[in-house]
């Protein structure tokens, strides 16, 4: 054979051959389970195999040799579909489709634009092709649900589910230790969420997507438990708290009825003395009670202070209040201090954990020894009052930021000082505390001008008003995300 003749061959075989190959992997998202399938490109088309379809209806499919055709069965319904026919056999009646069925490789394909057609009349689901996203959506197609995940302490069970968008839910209380909480327009990615084994006062989790929802099923350990329901966004989750309590499961209300307002210091420990002897822990006592007035008279909640009276209350006993009080909104009132004398202004901290194990340990021994260190050899961090925090603050750092935001806000347009901003900080005790919480530096006492701020009624008058409607409005946009 010439050279001249093999070209042309090549040629011809190029032109009359379309050329194959897997072009890239389809997702197909089957009532929230996630299927990849290859698909190929066969001329201008793409096709997915029969054989994949069939994996997902959870049917079979066989191939007819003599009669040249493949007839794919699932659920009581038969597809019977012929290469190069544009006519197919769904259960009892036949279908036209534009693009047909081909054999490659010994494998049966099919054209995924002609797909949604024929499955949704063989199925009687919805069936959906997205070229853009290269998805195939069968039923209530992609999870929204994506997976669960569970923590455990002495002091309860945290269940967070984490969502692609935010679910409305309903949660309620069931006979025999149970608890269920429904999520509607909910879809499970049911192979991860059933696949948990589960700790602490959860023995075991069903869940299960139905026509409107997803529905999640806690067996309990115990009688005696409490449940918790709260929404969280920036990633959205659904966090579920259980807690050891004396009664039967109850839902607790899910609005912010429990404020703890934590007066900075007190007793033996004076906190930033002024130049003029003005002690911190005298300004901070003032401003929480006009804070919790405020809050009872106006506001209608439970108001709980860390201490009323100049006495000393340990870190760990400010924690205590609030976790025995299942508070769900933490304020604590300090006044800040520097050796620098110009530094001025106001600040407001949310509290957060350091981001590595490490950082978590350098950062606690810091603080532990920052109080017997020289303040010149402290500097400016000196001056920041510590609460120690837990991990469990992690799920509310969107909350507590934005809690803070909405205080320094109300602070700073009712006083005439600088604006320093927010700023993070913190570290660990209150353990299984669940609750946005933040800490407020009101002026610096080490400031001349601004002690003489924080001596003067009107001032604190201020700084109250501010807290408050810090709180109150704060309380009407979480209420309204929670739609109560
Ligand atoms: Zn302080």
């Amino acid at each position: 054979m010439d050279n001249s003749f093999k070209n042309i061959l090549i040629l011809i075989t190029l032109l009359v051959l379309p050329a194959i190959g897997a072009a890239a992997s389809i997702a197909v998202f089957s009532d929230g389970v996630v299927y990849n399938a290859e698909s190929y490109k066969i001329g201008e088309d793409e096709y997915i195999s029969a054989e994949a379809l069939a994996k997902v209806f959870r049917g079979r499919l066989q191939w007819n040799d003599k009669l040249h055709k493949g007839k794919l069965t699932f659920s009581g319904h038969s597809v019977v579909l012929i290469p190069d026919n544009p006519f197919v056999l769904v259960d009892k009646g036949f279908l036209s489709i534009p693009v047909t069925p081909q054999l490659h490789g010994g494998k049966l394909m099919i054209s995924v634009l002609t797909v949604p057609a024929i499955f949704s009349k063989a199925s009687g689901k919805k069936v959906v092709w997205d070229p853009e996203a290269r998805t195939l959506l069968i039923g209530r197609g992609a999870p929204n649900i994506k997976g669960i995940r569970f923590s455990s302490s002495p002091s309860g069970t945290k269940v967070v589910l984490d969502l692609t968008k935010p679910l409305k839910y309903r949660p309620r209380s069931l006979p025999k230790n149970k608890f269920e909480v429904f999520l509607e327009g909910g879809v499970l990615n049911s192979s991860d969420i059933s696949a948990k084994s589960c700790p602490g006062l959860i023995r075991s989790v069903d869940a299960e997507t139905t026509d409107d929802g997803a529905r999640v099923v806690f067996h309990l350990n115990k009688r005696h438990v409490k449940a918790k329901v709260l929404s969280l966004k920036g990633p959205n989750r659904l966090l579920v708290t259980f807690t050891p309590g004396r009664k039967e499961v109850v839902v607790e209300k899910r609005a912010l009825e429990v404020i703890v307002v934590d007066p900075g210091h007190g007793g033996r420990d004076p906190g930033a003395v002024g130049r003029t002897g003005l002690c911190e822990k005298t300004v901070t006592l003032d401003i929480g009670k006009r804070v919790a007035e405020l809050l009872r008279r106006k506001l209608h909640v439970k108001v709980i202070l860390t201490r009323t009276k100049d006495e000393f209350v340990s870190l760990a006993e400010r924690a205590k209040i609030a976790n025995e009080n299942k508070a769900d909104l933490f304020v604590s009132i300090h006044c800040n201090a520097s050796l620098k004398r110009e530094s001025g202004g106001t600040e407001t901290y949310f509290l957060s954990v350091a981001k590595t194990d490490w950082a978590r340990a350098v950062e606690a021994r810091e603080n532990a020894v920052i109080k017997f260190e020289l303040p010149e050899a402290a500097g400016d961090t000196a001056s920041l009052d510590y609460i120690l925090w837990d991990m469990a603050q992690n799920e509310f750092l969107n909350e507590s930021s934005e809690f803070a935001e909405v205080i320094q806000k109300e602070l700073t347009s009712r006083f005439r000082i600088e604006d320093r901003g927010l700023n993070q900080a913190g570290f660990y005790v209150l353990k299984g505390c669940y609750m946005p919480a933040i800490l407020v530096e009101l002026a610096f006492i080490s400031n001349r001008k601004e002690e003489k701020l924080l001596k003067k009624d009107s001032f604190r008058g201020k700084a109250a008003q501010g807290i408050y409607e810090g709180i109150k409005s704060f309380k009407k946009a979480y209420e309204r995300k929670l739609n109560l």
